[in-house]
């Protein structure tokens, strides 16, 4: 486990050890910080047929018996997982409430887990309700969010929020060197040093454009020796990245201003609309770069 997750994963082990859990957890945290990988360390634990009954100082599954192996082989019949890349539908809610309410294949618990809850649709969400209040018995439900306030508070409300922490930036560049990557570019550090498994994934993919060509191309714009439509072609493929990294730039410049602060938070307030629309699969990308960028253009 995650170092940095490691007190968060034993805490919840030793009340399972002490069947005194919650039925269901919120597990929230930033995005990028290991969500999933503690709930997998938390169901394996919840599943194991060999569980010890009194509290020890690391605790974990045993790793050999038929559920850890099950688990090992990735097909345990009492592990349930939800997960899309864009909503969780209300089928895939009812199709595993219905697997929930029948007995455990194994005679043990049964678990189910819902990445990125914070996309269940509204009907999804309230397909949810009726189970969370009153789960099958033995049953655990684990959400994970990194963005709770998008939950109904009808959800919010049912379960026990657990609240994961980041790494500190040495934690970060500890596990970093451990993975093989030393000296990761500082500004890769800065803006992600919170959400390491983004950040390695910018690492071992880096984005077409780097933090520091964006900065640069922002000064450009603004003595009108970019062009906004241009410039949106060429990074429409990051768009998601760039408007991120308009944020962090906007507040860092809020930070340095003592005045004009309207224009940058009306900028923020705009790159927040953008994330949004980005959001939508269907959008057009390069259409919401150019107005952002068109904007940034227009002197405070
Ligand atoms: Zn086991």
């Amino acid at each position: 486990m995650y170092s940095w997750l490691h007190a968060s994963l034993q805490q919840l082990s030793q009340r399972a050890a002490a069947y005194s859990l919650h039925h269901a957890l919120l597990l929230k945290g930033e995005k990028g910080i290991g969500k999933t990988e503690i709930a997998q360390q938390l169901g394996q634990f919840l599943l194991c047929a060999n569980k010890p009954s009194l509290p020890q100082e690391d605790l974990g599954p045993c790793g050999h018996c038929q559920s850890c192996l099950l688990l090992a082989a990735g097909n345990h019949p009492d592990l349930y997982e939800i997960r899309s890349d864009k909503q969780i539908g209300v089928d895939a809610i009812r199709d595993a409430i219905k697997k929930l309410s029948g007995s455990a294949q194994l005679s043990g618990a049964k678990v189910l887990v819902i990445h990125d809850a914070h996309t269940m649709t509204e009907s999804s969400a309230n397909a949810l309700l009726k189970t969370l209040e009153e789960p099958t018995n033995n049953t655990f439900l684990l959400l994970l969010s990194s963005h709770p306030e998008r939950l109904l508070p009808t959800i919010l409300s049912r379960c026990e929020k657990v609240a994961l922490p980041s790494p500190t930036q040495q934690e970060c560049i500890t596990w970093l060197k451990d993975e093989g990557y030393a000296n990761v570019d500082e500004t890769l550090l800065r803006l992600y040093g919170t959400s390491p498994l983004v950040l390695i994934e910018h690492v071992k993919t880096p984005p077409k454009v780097n933090y520091q060509e964006l900065v640069e191309n922002l000064g450009y714009l603004k003595v009108g020796t970019a062009d906004p439509a241009a410039l949106a072609a060429k990074w429409q493929d990051e768009a998601i990245t760039i408007v991120k990294w308009l944020q962090v730039w906007l507040v860092n410049e809020l930070k340095a201003s003592q005045k004009n602060t309207e224009h940058l938070w009306q900028m923020h307030g705009r790159c927040v609309n953008a994330n949004e629309q980005l959001r939508n699969p269907g959008v057009n990308k390069t259409l919401v770069l150019v107005n952002i960028l068109q904007s940034m253009a227009q002197k405070a």
